[in-house]
């Protein structure tokens, strides 16, 4: 049988996008959307329908790293190329040989975010060994808390994961930088801030990175700190934190403008979700995300929530 329709190759690498923390980054997402062992309240990518927590081979390694190979060819600048995306990139096996082949490939440093969530398991790891820098997270210090912004799969304990944070730590001679998104009234009384404290000295991390929910968040509930708030908390922190809050550029290229003009064009004609912009457009949802927010921030757009999902429409 011949097909006439085949489906175009799915492309696992975005950007690079610029970012204030890395530089050009080129982000690789390896998971199918929304893949995750969490359901935070302030995703990006809306609820988890279901939330995995076994390890699997997801997609054909050699095809991703044909993609990035292409990319790191094409000359543009690079200064990351960052696994990211998606869901949690310690879910897919392939993630660690991934690594080590880009390793063979260029000395562009590999940076891997992660939820922190499996890093109590010695083959997750392993398999971050190789990066350059780890940026995993970690919201909550209590079982409580945890469970409120970051909904996790029921077998995940918040004590396992800072164990597991703290044994990466050890074992691990990259460069490691821990993001604590903070929530409004969840998160952030000086009570939880004080154990936080406690808990990075146990984990010494390389820095400590404070954002908050500026982007529409899964769950309206999730709200963002003022700046006055974030401010005591690093000084309550101390020399180790900084706010890495990533407000929207004001400056734009053409590229980003042209996208912009389509993204509107688009929601004229109906209202949609961030998977309906990601499949119209081909490009991909982080991406889209950042293109969303800017224009949300311009008050061209807003968030409406139907039911389960959001939809972005005009105003
Ligand atoms: S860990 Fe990341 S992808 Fe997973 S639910 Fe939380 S914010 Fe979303």
């Amino acid at each position: 049988m011949t097909h006439t329709h085949r489906s175009k190759a799915i492309s696992h690498i975005y950007g690079p996008v610029p970012s204030r923390r890395l530089g050009y980054s080129l982000g690789v997402d390896i998971l199918p959307f929304k893949t995750c062992t969490l359901d935070c309240i302030y995703c990006q990518l809306g609820r988890s329908r279901q939330k995995d927590i076994k390890r699997k081979s997801y997609f054909c390694p050699e095809e991703i790293l044909a993609q990035i190979k292409e990319a790191v060819e094409s000359g543009q600048r690079i200064n990351y190329i960052t696994f990211s995306g998606s869901g949690e990139p310690t879910l897919n096996t392939i993630l660690g040989p991934l690594i080590r082949e880009i390793k063979k490939l260029t000395n562009i440093p590999v940076a891997v975010l992660t939820n922190s969530s499996l890093l109590k398991k010695a083959e997750v790891r392993e398999a971050l060994k190789k990066a350059d820098l780890v940026v995993p997270s970690l919201d909550a210090v209590t079982q409580d808390i945890f469970t409120r912004i970051n909904r996790p799969h029921v077998s995940l304990n918040v004590k396992d994961v800072i164990q597991g944070l703290q044994v990466f730590r050890q074992e691990f001679s990259g460069k490691m930088w821990l993001e604590v998104m903070l929530v409004k009234d969840l998160n952030d009384s000086p009570a939880h801030i004080q154990k936080l404290k406690e808990t990075i000295a146990l984990i010494k991390p390389d820095k400590v990175q404070l954002n908050t929910v500026v982007r529409p968040p899964a769950e309206g509930f999730a709200q963002p700190l003022d700046q006055e708030r974030m401010e005591e908390i690093r000084g309550q922190l101390g020399d180790i934190a900084e706010i890495v809050v990533d407000f929207p550029k004001k400056e734009q290229n053409p590229r980003d403008k042209n996208i912009q003009k389509a993204i509107l064009a688009y929601l004229k004609r109906r209202p949609a979700t961030l998977t309906d912009l990601t499949t119209s457009l081909g490009i991909h949802n982080n991406e889209v995300i950042k293109y969303l927010d800017r224009l949300r921030k311009d008050g061209k757009i807003r968030v409406v929530q139907h039911s389960d999902q959001q939809y972005y429409e005009p105003y």
